[in-house]
């Protein structure tokens, strides 16, 4: 067994536990051997070779600086890369193929970035050891792979990447101008306006990036991708902020993208989208921060399906203690629930854009997902029912307290995790704190954070104030598959438990379905009007959702995952001549 030990430097402190309390505690020491030692940074360092995995320096260090992994016996290869004594290491890579585009699911934190960058020739490797090796040995390394023939062209420099970063958010903080000035000053096709046909992106190419949403800054940031000259283009998280048609529409168009001449890879957490564009997934698992290990290539749908089982049946390698199930919920039954608030229509005129609300109730103990396009009033409806808007010709008075988590979250405080999560802490630390996995995030400043990081924050600390309804705008953007399921299961658990109602805005189809009892839908054009409807039961909701988009969804016969069905096909077409868009 290959067991590897890392080191945080940035919690280890040897001074503050006491003068490197792991070395006095480490038995190989105890005994005389050199098994932990001061390392020249003076944060402690851990022979490997010598360690036997007792983990009393795991448990006994006050910082949670040090982890003790023993790898999978089946895995065979050195690490492709590892960035130092006791730091993080990565095994394998996914494999980029021309004419395909190639899926990687898995969790945040593990290597993804750096998978990428060694596969652009941006970070040469150095297969475990202390300095970069030469491209012959890393050629060497993936003999008789696909992989090989890719690294080959690596060495020949004929591997030019395009790269769509995940942070879109982030964009407007660091450039500024017209859209259309920026998208040219990235054009090497000259194809600046065929490109913005395509992602629906004309009506704003006059505007400033900083006034634009997040939708539309997801597809310019696509849109400055694609219109660089490359033959590998790799799309981290494409779908965030996008509606479930734009979602489809950006699939397409990636799916169109690769050729003989072009590879294409794409890194998601929305499993519908991904299992609609992706041709091959890789499954990357392994322990954040610490190590990555990328799976073989698998078809995108028997990948999938193995990624929800957590289980690799070739490597014979567990990667998650439980398999993810979509079972066929018996419908929401509101006979003997209590309504714990309702509204009557109301309206709300927005510039050019008019919302229409019709009455409705929520039920104690629900939870009710809120689904519709882009700028067709879903948080205009939310921030009313939080009383942060007024509806224009109605008062909306819930009589009791209601806690909000917006869909775009301030990110510049020097405030600390922990002090923001005092209320968390002190009240649901196993309920949310401890699946969220928080505790590792309570020195850091809020300006700090990955956008995963502080969506993590923001729900826990929304999640834990003195409410009885809570409004949720979009919690699933940056969060991986593994996070979005964990949260589904805090807020089920913190319904049924603190008997709470809670109202959730997404885009995730899939997390929806997981997660919600009833549906509330907005239907009507984006930017102009829109109406709410409902809320109804899972399958009126979907159904009602649906056929607005035109799209239908079967379950996959494996895993009861939704999948979407080629638009078209006999299934298509038959879900819709009988109006059953939804899979139900
Ligand atoms: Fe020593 Fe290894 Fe045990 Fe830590 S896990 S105390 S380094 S033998």
């Amino acid at each position: 067994m290959t067991r590897i030990a890392i080191v945080r430097r940035d919690r280890c402190s040897p001074q503050a536990c006491g003068n490197y309390l792991c070395i006095r505690v480490c038995p190989v020491n105890k005994q005389g051997a050199d098994c932990i030692v001061k390392g020249l940074d003076t944060k402690a360092q851990i022979i490997e070779e010598t360690c036997i995995g007792c983990n009393i320096c795991v448990v006994k260090c006050p910082f949670d600086a040090i982890s003790i992994i023993n790898l999978p016996e089946q895995l065979d290869n050195s690490p492709i890369h590892r960035f130092g004594t006791n730091k993080y290491a990565l095994y394998s890579l996914p494999t980029p193929i021309f004419g395909k585009v190639v899926g990687i699911v898995g969790m945040n934190g593990i290597g993804k970035s750096t998978a990428i960058k060694i596969l652009a020739g941006l970070l040469q490797p150095n297969l475990g050891e202390t300095t970069a090796v030469d491209y012959k040995r890393i050629i060497d390394f993936f003999k008789g792979t696909e992989t090989q023939a890719f690294f080959e062209k690596v060495k020949q420099d004929k591997i030019k990447i395009s790269y769509k970063p995940q942070h879109v958010d982030l964009i407007p903080k660091t450039t500024s101008g017209k859209v259309i000035d920026l998208l040219k000053k990235v054009d090497e096709k000259n194809q600046t306006e065929k490109i913005a046909e395509l992602l629906d992106i004309q009506s704003i190419l006059q505007h400033d990036i900083k006034q634009i949403s997040g939708g539309e800054l997801q597809r310019v940031a696509i849109a400055a991708c694609v219109l660089r000259r490359a033959n590998l283009y790799v799309f981290d998280e494409p779908t965030s902020y996008l509606d479930i048609n734009q979602r489809l529409q950006i699939a397409r168009f990636i799916k169109d993208l690769a050729n003989e001449d072009t590879a294409v890879i794409v890194i998601e957490h929305d499993l519908i989208a991904l299992d609609y564009m992706a041709d091959v997934v890789h499954i990357m698992y392994g322990k954040e921060g610490c190590y990555g290990i990328v799976s073989q290539p698998k078809a995108a749908k028997a990948g999938l399906n193995t990624y929800l089982e957590g289980f690799l049946k070739e490597e014979n390698m567990r990667f998650r203690e439980l398999p993810i199930k979509f079972e066929i919920k018996a419908p929401f039954s509101t006979a003997r629930k209590q309504c714990l608030t309702s509204w009557n229509n109301f309206d709300k005129q927005l510039d050019k854009f008019k919302l229409s609300v019709n009455a409705g109730e929520i039920y104690k103990q629900e939870i009710i997902g809120i689904l519709g396009q882009n700028g067709i009033g879903k948080t205009t409806f939310v921030k009313i029912l939080a009383g942060i808007m007024e509806p224009d010709d109605a008062k909306i008075d819930l009589k009791m307290k209601v806690s909000y988590k917006p869909q775009y979250i301030e990110n510049n405080s020097e405030e600390l995790v922990i002090n923001i999560l005092h209320q968390a802490i002190a009240k649901y630390s196993n309920e949310i704190i401890k699946p969220l996995e928080l505790e590792p995030l309570f020195t850091k400043q809020i300006n700090q954070l990955s956008g995963g990081e502080l969506q993590r924050v923001a729900i826990a600390e929304c999640l834990a104030r003195d409410a009885t309804l809570f409004l949720l705008d979009e919690p699933s953007a940056y969060l991986d598959v593994e996070q979005r399921l964990s949260l589904s299961k805090i807020m089920r658990n913190l319904v049924e438990t603190k008997a709470i109602t809670l109202l959730v805005v997404d885009h995730d189809l899939l997390f929806l379905d997981y997660l919600s009892d009833r549906l509330l839908v907005f239907t009507g054009a984006p930017s102009f009007a829109g109406t709410s409807q409902g809320p109804f039961a899972m399958e009126q909701g979907m159904n009602t959702l649906l056929k607005e988009v035109n799209i239908t969804l079967r379950r996959d016969e494996f895993s009861g995952r939704p999948r979407i069905n080629k638009p078209g096909s006999q299934l298509d077409r038959e879900q819709k001549q009988t109006g059953k868009y939804y899979y139900g």
